[in-house]
């Protein structure tokens, strides 16, 4: 049994790291300030004798360096996410996300814990190479878009990393997370999943940013949050960085015809550009696709949950 603290734990991701760990047998510290978060993702766990639920921010140095000394594993998910989100708070988003992670690497150093640090695809930005691996080059657009405050934000956290890793032997593992659905996801921050099926199930619009014809890998959360707690129980992780997320490709117009035809919806498909969706110009990727070769090698660990399955379990979820 382990002391676990996870930042960011009342979140989408975290409430189901927070359920698997527990399931584990470990014992889990939740810190969060409920921004995005709420304790209703907590519900089914929130009387458990080994979990404890924290609200605070991670800028806060006091308490998080206390909540450090009293685990020996930390994983650190707290973010500002979400296109909307970013585009609407970035003085917020830049702040969270650098000053945040500093103070979480700074306690860890101090007490030597085991850290993991969620990061995210977007710091590939606009790098075309397919399927993206570890080692490819940052490609971000101008300082005037917004979204790629939240990409520098991510790789500013990376660096910051891989420098207690290199200068203290912190020892720390970086996950770039790719899209990521399941239960408990909201669409009110721009993520395109539970949007379409929220739309389909009341036979609403389904509303497509941009042609439709750009393209993502959707990684069911079950299965991220296993490889994450793999990767943090792997003995022998040479390397720091690591993809994690589904290969199989879906253009955002095939996904909205898929969710219509699972949800037996009679909605239609409606597009709009990212100036009137977002309410400013907006730089996006028409493909990213991750190379998981290196978290395979390292855990065994592959998706197991196809999209249509995943696709599925939300549904079901949504009519609970
Ligand atoms: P989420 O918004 O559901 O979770 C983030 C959590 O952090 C929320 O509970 C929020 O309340 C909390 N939080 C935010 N600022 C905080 C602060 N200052 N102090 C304490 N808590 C704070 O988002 P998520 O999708 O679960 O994302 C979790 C992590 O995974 C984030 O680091 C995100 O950048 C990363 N990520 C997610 C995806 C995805 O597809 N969901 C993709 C790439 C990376």
């Amino acid at each position: 049994m382990h002391s676990i603290l996870i930042t960011g734990g009342a979140g989408f991701i975290g409430s189901h790291l927070v359920e698997l760990l527990l399931e584990n047998n470990h014992r889990v510290i939740v810190l969060d300030d409920l921004s995005t978060g709420s304790l209703e993702n907590l519900r089914s766990i929130e009387n458990h004798r080994n979990f404890e639920f924290v609200e605070g921010n991670i800028c806060d140095a006091d308490l998080v360096y206390g909540l450090a000394a009293r685990c020996e594993h930390i994983y650190h998910l707290a973010a500002a996410v979400g296109v909307q989100l970013i585009v609407d708070n970035p003085v917020r988003t830049i702040e969270t996300n650098i000053s945040g992670t500093e103070t979480v690497l700074e306690a860890a150093n101090k007490f030597k814990r085991k850290i993991l640090i969620a990061s995210s695809s977007e710091v590939y930005g606009k790098n075309l190479s397919m399927p993206l691996s570890e080692d490819n080059d940052m490609v971000f657009g101008g300082t005037q878009f917004s979204r790629w405050s939240y990409a520098c934000s991510k790789a500013i956290d990376e660096f910051l990393a891989f420098a207690f890793h290199r200068q203290y032997e912190l020892d720390v593992t970086i996950c770039r997370f790719f899209n990521t659905i399941g239960p408990r996801q909201v669409g009110r921050y721009g993520m395109v999943v539970p949007r379409f099926i929220t739309a389909a199930m009341k036979n609403e619009d389904l509303i497509i940013y941009g042609s439709g014809k750009q393209s993502r890998c959707f990684c069911y959360v079950k299965d991220m949050v296993e490889a994450i707690v793999g990767l943090m129980n792997c003995r022998s992780t040479e390397k720091v960085v690591y993809n994690i997320g589904s290969t199989e490709e879906v253009t955002i117009e095939q996904l909205a015809d898929i969710a219509i035809k699972l949800t037996r919806s009679s909605s239609s498909k409606k597009f709009i550009s990212y100036l009137d969706a977002y309410g400013c110009p907006m730089d996006d990727m028409m493909r990213r696709v991750p190379s998981i070769e290196r978290i395979r090698q390292a855990t065994g660990w592959q998706p197991k949950t196809n999209l249509t399955q995943a696709l599925q379990l939300i549904i079901e979820n949504e009519k609970l």
